[in-house]
């Protein structure tokens, strides 16, 4: 399990986290940190923990089916680099909010709320790096966090920026069920944007 943090910056999500541990108490019903090595090279940015996913694991994205493509993608790319003789960059996963929110929509003031965490995550990635953002809730709060302009950075599925010397920022769709089933993210296509980020100044 990811490392436990105490947070009650959030009314709603509290109340909901209470709720959710009565009704399911084997599950984690917490904010869900980060997983992997702090100076990883590539940042993965999700959007916030699923209710049978990383709220029952307490591990981003492990346990439901944005997991399980988002883990097929990584090990996808990461192999296409090893087939060049490179070495893939390792990796960090977090989520632009860390608690569940109720139908995966977490609200303005509860995505602020949970910046700081961000400040301290995307501080933490080395030069170079770089950053992968999972849909455009995700973007944004990377943007914000970096004080970076909307207008100048436009979400899109592919788009590449440099956020900073040394820092690429890449944009995917985010790999939910939702967006499985509606053919927006397939393995393919997330593939090919994590493929991306993983060559950033290699
Ligand atoms: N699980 C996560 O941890 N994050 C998401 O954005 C979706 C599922």
């Amino acid at each position: 399990m990811s490392r436990k943090i105490r947070c009650a910056r959030c009314p709603r999500l509290v109340a909901l986290r209470r709720r959710l541990r009565r009704q399911y108490p084997d599950y984690h019903n917490a904010p869900v940190t980060a997983t992997g090595p702090e100076d990883a090279r590539l940042l993965i940015v999700g959007l916030a923990p699923g209710l049978h996913g990383a709220n029952r694991s307490g591990r981003p994205f492990e346990g439901d089916s944005s997991g399980d493509l988002l883990f097929a993608a990584l090990q996808a790319a990461a192999a296409r680099l090893a087939g060049d003789g490179l070495q893939p960059p390792p990796w960090r996963i977090t989520n632009a909010v860390k608690c569940l929110p109720p139908e995966n929509r977490p609200r303005a003031a509860e995505i602020a709320n949970c910046r700081s965490y961000l400040v301290r995550e995307i501080a933490a990635l080395p030069t170079p790096g770089a950053i992968l953002t999972l849909g455009r809730v995700a973007h944004e709060a990377v943007l914000s966090t970096m004080k970076l302009n909307r207008g100048d950075h436009p979400f899109a599925h592919g788009a590449h920026y440099d956020a900073a010397p040394g820092t690429g920022l890449f944009a995917s769709y985010h790999c939910s069920r939702y967006n499985q089933n509606t053919g927006r993210i397939d393995r393919e296509r997330l593939t090919a944007v994590i493929e991306a980020a993983m060559r950033y100044q290699l």
